[in-house]
């Protein structure tokens, strides 16, 4: 019988998987990859970061690990594994309530853990690579557990091996955080809207607590970002385009007032949700399908649109963005099935 995955992605499409297992255990999950070794199946967290342009998965196995573990504590900070299915929000307000910081930035961000290193999930100017130690991992064909250090994981922006090298290669079973404690640690509130958040409410930004920090977070996001329980979306569709300094010059003057942050040398970060209400696609809409009015990077599905309807509304819109500006737009949400 099949089962209906509409309620267990946030983008809301009607999507049926015809086989379902939720897996609890590294026993149980190394059990399913043997009999699913050499059909197509999908590896399923929270569902946030996902486009289903089909409407049947042949497999879908739902990772649920959970359990928060100590692994080692000192009087400047603590380690401890996260099992992949542990809910992120829930682990990012269990830490910040024990005293152990860094993750408040990273604060009501959908999905689970295991997929937190996927893309090096990040936010408001922190990322999960600067407090992650390495991640625990099934090879999925060779059915082995393995310990990949951060570095193994290459981590990038919203990016790290398990998109690239590694694509479809490791089952992420649980990953492992060194938190700093009160006294080793300063919260980053760079971003504007943060400081402002924060100062509106008569906290000094420079001396916020990381608590105040995550507060700040949630209220700005809460007031901001549309609630996929309202309104199905994944979040910003498109990666920040990341380009050459050369570029970004000709592209300023023609545009004086484009935001530009760079990155590396050479190299500079622009906001796509800029491009893409400079291109005129902010709040517009077709059918179901549209760019959000207060956030033009996220792509919303406004009822029963499929999968189909808003991956090719998202790719009008980065077409329209490349044809203004020359910058290509990639997207950040993994489609399944995956692009050949
Ligand atoms: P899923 O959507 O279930 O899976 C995502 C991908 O990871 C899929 O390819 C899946 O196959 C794979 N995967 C999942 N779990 C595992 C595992 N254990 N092992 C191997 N592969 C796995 N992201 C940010 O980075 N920053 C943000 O600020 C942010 N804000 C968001 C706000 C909203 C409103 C929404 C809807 C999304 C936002 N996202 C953000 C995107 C998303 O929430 C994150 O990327 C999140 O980490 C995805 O987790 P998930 O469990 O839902 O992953
Ligand atoms: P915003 O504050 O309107 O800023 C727009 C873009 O400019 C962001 O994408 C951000 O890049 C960049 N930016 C802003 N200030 C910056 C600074 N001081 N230094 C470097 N880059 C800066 O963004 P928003 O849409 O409201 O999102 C706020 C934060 O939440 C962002 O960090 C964003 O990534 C995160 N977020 C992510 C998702 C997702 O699905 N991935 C969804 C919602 C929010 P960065 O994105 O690189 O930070």
């Amino acid at each position: 019988m099949s089962i209906s995955l509409k309620d267990k992605h946030t983008f809301g499409c009607t999507v049926a998987a015809k086989e379902y297992w939720e897996m609890s255990s590294i026993a149980e999950s190394i059990s399913a990859l043997k009999q699913w070794s050499g059909v197509p199946y999908l590896i399923l967290g929270g569902g946030s970061n996902i486009l289903f342009t089909q409407t049947e998965v042949p497999r879908v196995l739902a990772v649920r690990m959970l359990g928060v573990e100590l692994l080692k504590e000192t009087k400047s900070f603590v380690e401890i594994e996260v099992g992949a299915g542990v809910p992120w929000h829930p682990l990012v307000m269990q830490t910040l309530q024990s005293g152990w910081y860094g993750l408040e930035n990273l604060a009501l961000i959908p999905g689970r853990t295991g997929a937190g290193p996927m893309q090096n999930i990040g936010a408001y100017g922190v990322e999960l690579r600067q407090f992650c130690t390495g991640v625990n991992v099934i090879h999925r064909q060779q059915l082995k557990l393995q310990f990949l250090d951060a570095k193994a994981c290459n981590f990038g922006y919203r990016s790290s091996i398990f998109k690239t090298e590694a694509k479809d290669q490791f089952l992420i079973s649980s990953v492992r955080f060194r938190l700093p404690k009160a006294g080793f640690h300063q919260p980053n509130t760079d971003y504007g809207a943060i400081r402002e958040t924060l100062m509106s409410k008569e906290i000094d930004p420079d001396k916020a607590s990381p608590m105040q920090v995550a507060e700040a977070v949630m209220y700005i996001r809460s007031s901001k970002l549309p609630d996929p329980n309202e309104l199905g979306n994944a979040g910003s569709f498109f990666k920040n385009p990341i380009v050459p300094m050369d570029q970004v010059e000709s592209l300023q003057q023609r545009f004086p007032q484009m935001p530009v942050y760079p990155v590396s040398e050479g190299f500079a970060k622009l906001a796509a949700g800029w491009l893409i209400d400079q291109a005129g696609w902010k709040g517009k809409s077709s059918g179901p399908v549209g760019m959000h009015k207060n956030q033009a990077l996220v792509l919303v599905n406004y009822g029963e649109a499929t999968g189909t309807q808003l991956w090719s509304f998202a790719q009008n819109v980065a077409m329209d963005v490349f044809n203004k500006f020359g910058v290509k737009l990639e997207p950040e949400v993994n489609l399944w099935p995956p692009l050949v």
